[in-house]
């Protein structure tokens, strides 16, 4: 008998790989999530990994010593990629996706729970097999991962909302706030008699579905989150002072500081802070100092080198296993960093970025950028209660990036729900 023969026909043995692998191929996909969350491409290593542990998982799980198991396949198959499906509806819906993927994401947290009853017929009917310890291992996972979701949502602190959260409430429920919140599956809004109140997100407890409420439904970012926001956003900048790195508040965090008189935005979904690379600060002292600030004090920190991105997340750093599965979540209170480097553009010195921001201009290399005067050297502006680095000149910089930025205009990805909260500043 050959070694793969003996492991294939030893059911202990087989079914502990079969259970390791099947965990092996959660963790790397959900690991994987991590670049649709940030709209970024995924790395092909990245997905090649994940793809192999998965094709792996399959072709261990099909194959006995009498040769491949067609029922066990297509079994295995479509259990992996339904699950798979499941498990990654949330973070694919940071972008616009179809009903399908947005109904899996609003049952995200027990969407999984949904083959347990399939998965035990399949462990009835093929008992003892390989395929019955992947999918005990599956189902175990989806009911670790049901059960603490849950009870993070008794962690729940209730948050006053302000006159402008119920007026955008009324113009989008349009007379029937029960019905609305029942539709969308708004579980934190509370209904009295005389007023409303928001059932908050803390650093013990998910946070509060963002990309839905926020980026689809075009609601006031909830006054929990704008609470973690000023938080984070004044974290990152005292690190930043503390690096030494040259940092500037950016993109629609500027246009809040500059425009709502040092407030954010009140449809904000992340903060952004600009950040200049050079001799002293390369990326690599930058990320691993953030990383290492990051898990001291409870904040996640994700760095995305091939985009110049790293973003600090409101959630404290869990250990393995469970470091990735944050990206099964909805949505997350974060800064994005961007990085900038100094770059000639035509002959003229600009600091240049990778990804696009608003309008900033292309340049010769590939990339976005500002003139340098524009930025430096940095000034002070308040935001949310205290002072943070601006370009040193916030309004030329913001109407580069914007035009006439003077104007509100809601970019989401739900353009119904543009059109609903333009209604809703005119009546406020
Ligand atoms: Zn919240």
């Amino acid at each position: 008998m050959s070694n793969f023969e003996t492991l294939a026909s030893n059911t202990v043995l087989g079914g502990l790989i079969a259970a390791t692998l099947y965990a092996a191929t959660y963790l790397s996909f959900i690991r994987l999530l991590r670049f649709p969350r940030n709209w970024i491409q995924p790395s092909q290593k990245e997905v090649l990994t994940t793809g192999l542990l998965g094709i792996t998982t399959i072709a261990w799980v099909s194959l006995s010593s009498l040769g491949p198991d067609l029922n066990c396949l297509l079994i295995a198959t479509s259990f992996i990629v339904t699950m798979a499906f499941i498990i990654a509806a949330p973070a694919l819906c940071f972008r616009p996706a179809n009903k399908a993927l947005e109904f899996l994401a609003r049952h995200s947290e027990h969407a999984g729970l949904w083959l347990l009853v399939p998965a035990l017929v399949v462990c009835l009917i093929i008992p003892g097999s390989k395929l019955q310890s992947m999918l005990l291992t599956a189902m175990t996972i989806e009911l670790l991962w049901f059960f603490r979701q849950h009870w993070k949502q008794l962690n729940k602190v209730i948050y006053p909302l302000t006159p402008s959260d119920r007026s955008v409430f009324k113009i989008h429920a349009r007379g029937d706030l029960k019905g609305f919140c029942q539709n969308h599956g708004i579980k934190e809004l509370i209904i009295s008699e005389s007023d409303f109140s928001w059932r908050g997100c803390s650093k013990n407890t998910a946070p509060c579905p963002f990309n839905l409420y926020v980026n689809k439904l075009g609601l006031n970012t909830a006054p929990c989150c704008r609470e973690h926001m000023r938080d984070i956003s004044h974290y990152v900048s005292k690190c930043l002072l503390e690096i030494g790195a040259i940092h500037w508040l950016e993109g629609g965090s500027l246009l809040g500081a500059v425009r709502e008189n040092g407030k954010l935005l009140e449809w904000e979904d992340d903060i952004d802070i600009s950040v200049l690379l050079d001799e002293d600060i390369t990326w690599d002292s930058l990320s691993d100092q953030l990383v290492e600030q990051g898990n001291k004090d409870g904040y996640f920190v994700d760095t995305f080198e091939e985009k110049g991105l790293i973003s600090v997340s409101f959630d404290t750093p869990k250990p393995w296993p469970f470091k990735w599965e944050r990206n099964r979540l909805r949505g997350e209170i974060r800064v994005d960093i961007a990085i900038y480097r100094r770059a000639t553009n035509h002959g003229a010195v600009v600091l240049e970025r990778q990804s696009p921001k608003g309008v900033m201009p292309a340049t010769e290399n590939g990339g976005y950028g500002v003139p340098l005067e524009l930025v430096l050297p940095t000034a002070k502006i308040i935001f949310e209660g205290g002072n943070i680095a601006c370009p040193h000149d916030s309004g030329a910089y913001l109407r580069l990036l914007y035009g006439n930025f003077q104007e509100i205009e809601y970019t989401y990805i739900n353009p119904a729900a543009a059109r609903n909260r333009l209604l809703a500043t005119t009546v406020k």
